[in-house]
């Protein structure tokens, strides 16, 4: 077993090290009470505290009992760090800002009705990227999708963004080790609207071998607007999220994948 920065695995869920990350995991939906993915739910898989709800709200609205799991939920080891980013989302200090974004996050997974868990791993923003953070990504993936009984899983496309990029390719390292499960990409939003960015990423990704296919998902995209509005500190940043409210969502099938059930 590879040693997983942040985490400790007991079981097949992750158990979080207060020793190596004082953050505690999103808080466990009363709605669901148990760590297990209902069947015909989805996992979905969010590199930071909102990307899953920007992305796959509606999609988390439709498919009761679907769990987010966010790899980058961790603590650097300098808690009092100070961050470009975080200093535009408004916090002084790395500790401040993610104690915040579990808050906003716990805020939000509630409203869409579905159950978080987070990896523990560090944001690259604090600089903490071990060289192989994509391998302890895909094999932390695998040890959860296991224990969640998971059926369906639904990736970000990694349009920008280190972060998501090596998710996305994690999650895809995770597949080939996973190929019972039905597995698609979300297109990350905002980052979604750059000029040729899924074009680009579609591309790059059939160069390697990986095809994908829209799939017509199910989505209930009402009450989007308030769950996106739970994260305040990264709308800040951002400078808003303007339609993300009431644009629909967008989803690709990932080849050998068994064919979308609604
Ligand atoms: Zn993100």
């Amino acid at each position: 077993m590879r040693a997983m920065r942040g985490t400790a695995v007991a079981g097949a869920l992750p158990i979080f090290d207060p020793s190596r990350n004082p953050m505690e995991t999103p808080a466990v939906h009363p709605a669901v009470g148990e760590p297990r993915c209902l069947p015909g739910a989805f996992v979905v898989v969010s590199p930071h505290l909102d990307d899953a709800v920007f992305s796959c709200a509606g999609l988390l609205r439709a498919h009761p009992g679907s769990v987010v799991i966010t790899a980058y939920t961790g603590l650097p080891q300098a808690a009092h760090m100070s961050t470009d980013w975080d200093r535009r989302c408004g916090f002084p200090t790395a500790a401040d800002a993610m104690a915040a974004r579990l808050a906003e996050d716990r805020l939000a997974l509630a409203q869409v009705g579905c159950m978080g868990l987070g990896l523990g791993f560090v944001d690259s923003q604090y600089g903490e990227q071990p060289p192989d953070g994509q391998a302890q990504l895909a094999d932390s993936l695998v040890r959860v999708l296991a224990g969640l009984g998971a059926d369906r899983v639904a990736l970000p496309l990694g349009l920008f963004h280190d972060d998501h990029v090596r998710v996305s390719d994690a999650g895809l390292d995770a597949s080939r080790a996973c190929p019972g499960l039905s597995w698609f990409f979300y297109e990350d939003v905002p980052y979604r609207k750059r000029p040729g960015a899924v074009q680009a990423r579609l591309a790059q990704l059939r160069a390697r071998g990986v095809m994908a296919t829209p799939a017509p998902l199910k989505t209930d995209l009402a009450g989007k607007a308030d769950a996106v509005s739970a994260y305040a500190s990264q709308l800040r940043g951002l400078g808003g999220l303007p339609d993300a409210g009431a644009q629909a969502e967008s989803y690709w099938r990932v080849a050998g994948g068994e064919e979308p059930r609604a």
